[in-house]
Parts: C-alpha cells; sequence; structure tokens
C-alpha cells in the first residue's frame, strides 16, 4: 500500500480522499490554492501545501506545481479527484515519468476512453449499445450528409474531444448540417486542439442512466449497477438516484455486463463510468466513458455497500479487486441532493460569502459529504457546490420522504443555496413517479 499520497483537489472530494486514506493507514498531503488557504479540511490532512494563487490555471490545474509539491512531500501516489486535472491523460503520464502514482486509469487507457470516437468503437467491439451515427470522424460535408439520411433528421454533430456539454450542435435539416459541420470542425480545433467530429442520432426525450465500474491491473473489472441522472440543469445533474427507477433488471443487466467488459477490453483500472441515454422503451445508447471517480459516486456507495474511493487506491497500489461480480448485492435506494451555493429563484445566480449559520442533517441513512463548516466563506473562484446531502432508505419512496426530512434540517446562512429548490421537487408528483426526462427540471423552471 502507499505510504503517503498527495491530493491534487480541493472541496468535498479532498476531503472524501483524505477520509478514505485515514481509514487505509496512509499519510495524506492536500494542496491548496491562496484562496482555500483557511479551508479547515487542510487541518486534517498530515501536511498542506499551498501551489499559488486563487485561479485554478495558477494552482489546481498547474502541472509544474502540482509536480513540485508531490516531489517535495515525497508521495508515493497522486489522486486528481474529478474535474480539474483528473481526465487529462498527458497529467497521467508525466506523474508516471516522476514515479509518482497516478491513482486513476493508465495514461493509454484513459486516452482511447476519453476519445468519443474510439470509446464508441471499444464499446461496439463489447456488444455495448451505441447511437446510430457515423462510425468514426467525419471527414466531408457530402459523407455527414448521407449518414444523416440514413439515421434519420434530427442528428448531433459532436467533438471527438469534447466535454463538459461543449462542442455539440443539433442539426434538424440537411441545410442546418452542412452549415454546421465545418464551423463544429473549426470550433472543435480552437476549443479542444482536435477537430474530429461525428454525428449521431439526436434523441429528443431520454433519460441519462450511467453505469459505475471498477477495474483492477490484473484483467478484472465488475460493475456496481447504474444510476439515474437524468434530473440536470444545463447538462448539470442537480439529483441522483439508484438504482434507476423502473428500469427493467434483464435489460440494465446486460447493459451493466458490457459496460464492464467495455473497460476491461481497454486495460482499465480505476473507476470508470459508462454514461448512457436511455428511450422509452427503455433502449440504451452509450454517450461517453467518464474515466474518474464522479461527483455522485456515494450513491452508489450506499447501494452496494463498495467503497469506491477506497477501492480506487487499493487497485492503484497494484492490489487486485477484493471482490467479484457476484459479490455485489444491491440494497435498498440511495439518492444524491447537489447543495449548491447559488440562488434557484434568480436564475441560479452564485452566492458566494460566509456561512454563519451551519446545520448539517443526520440521523438513520443520512451522509452528507462536505467541507464546510460555521464561519467558511465560500471562494468565488470555483464550482458551486458546498456538499451533498445522500439519504439511504429501502426503497424509493422512503428515500423520499427521508430526503426531504433530512432537507428540512439542513440549514447554511446567510448565503442561498439550491435546498429549496431540492424541497420542491421532493414533493413532485412527476419526480414521485420516477423516470423524468433530461430536459424536465428545464422545462419546469420555465
Ligand atoms: P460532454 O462530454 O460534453 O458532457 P456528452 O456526450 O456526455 O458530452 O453529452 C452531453 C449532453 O448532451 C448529454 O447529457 C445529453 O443531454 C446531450 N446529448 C448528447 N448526445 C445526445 C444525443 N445523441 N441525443 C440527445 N441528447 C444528447
Amino acid at each position: 500500500m502507499f505510504r503517503r499520497v498527495l491530493i491534487a483537489n480541493r472541496g468535498e472530494i479532498a476531503l472524501r480522499i483524505m477520509r478514505a486514506c485515514q481509514e487505509m493507514g496512509v499519510e495524506t498531503v492536500c494542496v491548496y490554492s491562496e484562496a482555500d488557504k483557511n479551508a479547515p479540511y487542510l487541518k486534517l490532512a498530515d501536511r498542506a501545501i499551498c501551489i499559488g494563487a486563487g485561479p485554478a490555471k495558477d494552482s489546481y490545474l498547474n502541472i509544474p506545481r502540482l509536480i513540485a509539491a508531490a516531489e517535495i512531500a515525497d508521495v508515493d501516489a497522486i489522486h486528481p479527484g474529478y474535474g480539474f486535472l483528473a481526465e487529462r491523460a498527458d497529467f497521467a503520464e508525466i506523474c508516471r515519468d516522476c514515479k509518482i502514482e497516478f491513482i486513476g486509469p493508465s495514461p493509454e487507457a484513459m486516452s482511447k476512453l476519453g476519445d468519443k470516437v474510439e470509446a464508441k468503437r471499444y464499446a461496439k467491439a463489447a456488444k455495448v449499445p451505441v447511437f446510430p451515427g457515423s462510425e468514426g470522424a467525419i471527414d466531408n460535408e457530402e459523407e455527414a450528409v448521407e449518414i444523416a439520411d440514413e439515421i434519420g433528421y434530427p442528428v448531433i454533430i459532436k467533438a471527438a474531444a469534447g466535454g463538459g456539454g461543449r462542442g455539440m450542435r443539433v442539426c434538424h435539416n440537411e441545410a442546418t448540417l452542412r452549415t454546421n459541420i465545418k464551423k463544429a470542425q473549426q470550433e472543435a480545433q480552437a476549443a479542444f486542439g482536435n477537430g474530429a467530429v461525428f454525428i449521431e442520432k439526436f434523441l429528443e426525450r431520454a433519460r441519462h442512466v450511467e453505469v459505475q465500474v471498477l477495474g483492477d491491473k490484473h484483467g478484472h473489472a465488475v460493475h456496481l449497477w447504474e444510476r439515474d441522472c437524468s434530473m440536470q440543469r444545463r447538462h448539470q445533474k442537480i439529483i441522483e438516484e439508484a438504482p434507476g427507477p423502473g428500469i427493467e433488471r434483464k435489460k440494465i443487466q446486460s447493459v451493466a455486463e458490457g459496460a464492464a467488459k467495455l473497460v476491461k477490453s481497454a486495460e482499465y483500472s480505476g473507476a470508470a463510468t459508462v454514461e448512457f441515454l436511455m428511450d422509452d422503451d427503455q433502449n440504451f445508447y452509450m454517450l461517453e466513458v467518464n474515466t474518474r471517480v464522479q461527483v455522485e459516486h456515494p450513491v452508489t456507495e450506499m447501494i452496494t455497500g463498495v467503497d469506491i474511493v477506497k477501492t480506487s487506491i487499493l487497485v492503484a497500489a497494484g492490489e487486485p479487486l477484493p471482490f467479484k461480480q457476484k459479490d455485489i448485492a444491491v440494497n435498498g435506494h440511495a439518492m444524491e441532493c447537489r447543495i449548491n451555493a447559488e440562488n434557484p429563484d434568480k436564475n441560479f445566480m452564485p452566492s458566494a460569502g460566509t456561512i454563519e449559520t451551519l446545520h448539517l442533517p443526520g440521523g438513520p441513512g443520512v451522509r452528507m459529504d462536505t467541507h464546510v463548516v460555521p464561519g467558511y466563506r465560500v471562494p468565488p473562484n470555483y464550482d458551486s457546490m458546498i456538499g451533498k446531502l445522500i439519504v439511504h432508505a429501502e426503497d424509493r419512496e422512503a428515500c423520499i420522504t427521508r430526503m426531504k426530512r433530512a432537507l428540512g434540517e439542513l440549514t447554511v446562512e446567510p448565503i442561498n443555496t439550491t435546498t429549496p429548490l431540492h424541497l420542491r421537487l421532493m414533493e413532485n408528483a412527476d419526480f414521485a413517479r420516477g423516470g423524468v426526462d433530461i430536459h424536465y427540471l428545464e422545462r419546469l423552471l420555465k
């Protein structure tokens, strides 16, 4: 096992990783930016190292400074968390060159699955369902039109290297496809340094369903079933739950087994998520593979009892996965509400400032993953998520009841948070029925 790990992240995920390391007897070194210098979780680390100014490019995204901190602190491994450098194959490669273990996939596996065109090839080989569309990158307009005629409009143009909801264009007819294809290529080149684009069928109504997978360095991979993350605003997930409400178990089982096979075929180790859209007839189409731990990993932990963060550290250290597929049982239902420092009544305007009063919910089946404490100042520099409220209960209905109760206990003052929106959604009849689509929340908020 590692002796000492550097945590190249901030906020709740830095604390989550720290907790895992502590329980594993691994020392922690946490880096921070000047904007986070008073963050309370830093006191829980064995060592904290300032790596630069508030803007992420000067600190959490600054590879030379992170590597310098890792060398000064003499760590064996780096955990990137999510966001920042978590999906940068060049960073994973630099870590390897510096003889520091990157807690995640190899740079090769990350590149293979991080590229949407290549991930689709692996998916097809593993019999994972994908969208009808181009086989690979599109060379020219005529080819795009031909494929679109075959699969039917609407289609979506996507950048192979795209991410964060950027680099996508929906086209409803040949004229818009023709005008958009070159633009999309130029934009992708400018934004991602890779002009490759592809097209696929665009689904008007869908749910977001994703499969959690874990792989090791000995050629094993298991899946931990699915999460439904359809409650979204501007492609940002707001509520996640597991299992997916109303999803036929046989269908998801075959998709999840395919996802594990896909990851295995790419010689992937660590945590990965294979994301899908699911249509009304419960047909699945792969969107992409995320090559890191996800924000919403706790809901899967709650229903399977598997500690995803600890397991990813274990496999990075070269240990085989400590369980087999047949050992993974699903127990009850879990749900996560993202608590963001935003005002849902004012178009989700960020609400930075100091938290004076804080009361965190507790009681049976309640887990709150957060780094905030009373007196904590929410810095304006980063993502607005200040915590995740996760509940676990015997079934979905009990889960909603419990979430309502826990949200009622949560007090974060005087800043604004997304808590009132969550309370409203827990009372919403469509949500209670289960199976809202990915555009539901935006329609509701209109
Ligand atoms: P990114 O890496 O930028 O997040 P994704 O491929 O995951 O890109 O797509 C982001 C979002 O765009 C999806 O969550 C979905 O809402 C929408 N989307 C992507 N592809 C399709 C499609 N073929 N049909 C309908 N919606 C799509």
